[in-house]
């Protein structure tokens, strides 16, 4: 992965979270307060505003600069969990234009340890880490096999998708929706559903 290659996936994962940020809203309007894809869409699009017209040396800069930006901007619980995902996965890269995959791999890793240091969830507790722990083993386990970047990426997307989907009988342990118990079954998580978005925006970017 290069530094044009992260611009183009956060471009991407940009657009995909403008394109669905009704959805996502819908989503969390079921079993939260209806702001995630409207915190969502103004952080993605914060993140490419501030990377627009810069030329980071570095893959590692871009995510932790893109991290950093969703820290400050988003409100709400998704804004510190996605934006430390991106600043350890950035910073877990070394330095350099481009990474190889067992960076990446790594550095996905780094990220989702972030989002369970802050946020503390586990999988089946019906939030953003139901999506993204299937991802990153799809992703490790194409990679592992041979797969290139862009097949790792599909598998990855795929599983988020599936993951997403899959929160939709649990009860929420971890957040806002937690609140509602009993009642948080039967909607799919927004934080879910929006990581799967970020991966299929990679998988479209390397296909
Ligand atoms: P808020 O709940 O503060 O309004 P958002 O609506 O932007 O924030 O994001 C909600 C999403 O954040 C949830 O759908 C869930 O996936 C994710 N989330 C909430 N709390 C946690 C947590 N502790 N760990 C991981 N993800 C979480
Ligand atoms: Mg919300």
């Amino acid at each position: 992965m290069d530094v044009a290659l992260a611009l183009a996936w956060l471009r991407a994962a940009a657009g995909a979270v403008a394109a669905e940020s009704d959805l996502l809203t819908r989503l969390d309007s079921a079993i939260g307060d209806g702001d995630h894809g409207v915190n969502l869409n103004r952080g993605f699009a914060a993140v490419v505003a501030g990377l627009d017209g810069t030329a980071p040396a570095a893959v590692g800069a871009v995510f932790v600069k893109a991290g950093t930006t969703l820290i400050s901007k988003v409100g709400g619980a998704s804004g510190p969990l996605y934006g430390s995902a991106l600043r350890a996965l950035g910073k877990a890269l070394p330095d350099g234009a481009e990474v190889d995959l067992p960076a990446v791999v790594a550095g996905l890793n780094a990220g989702l340890e972030a989002v369970r240091k802050l946020g503390g969830a586990e999988p089946g507790d019906k939030t953003m880490v139901d999506a993204f722990r299937p991802a990153l083993d799809a992703f490790e386990e194409t990679v592992s096999s041979g797969g290139d970047l862009a097949s790792a990426a599909e598998a990855a997307a795929r599983a988020a998708d599936e993951g997403a989907r899959a929160t939709t009988p649990m009860q929420a342990r971890k957040g806002r929706a937690s609140y509602l118990g009993e009642r948080s079954v039967g909607h799919q998580d927004p934080g879910a559903t929006s990581t799967a978005l970020i991966f299929r925006a990679l998988a479209d970017v390397t296909a």
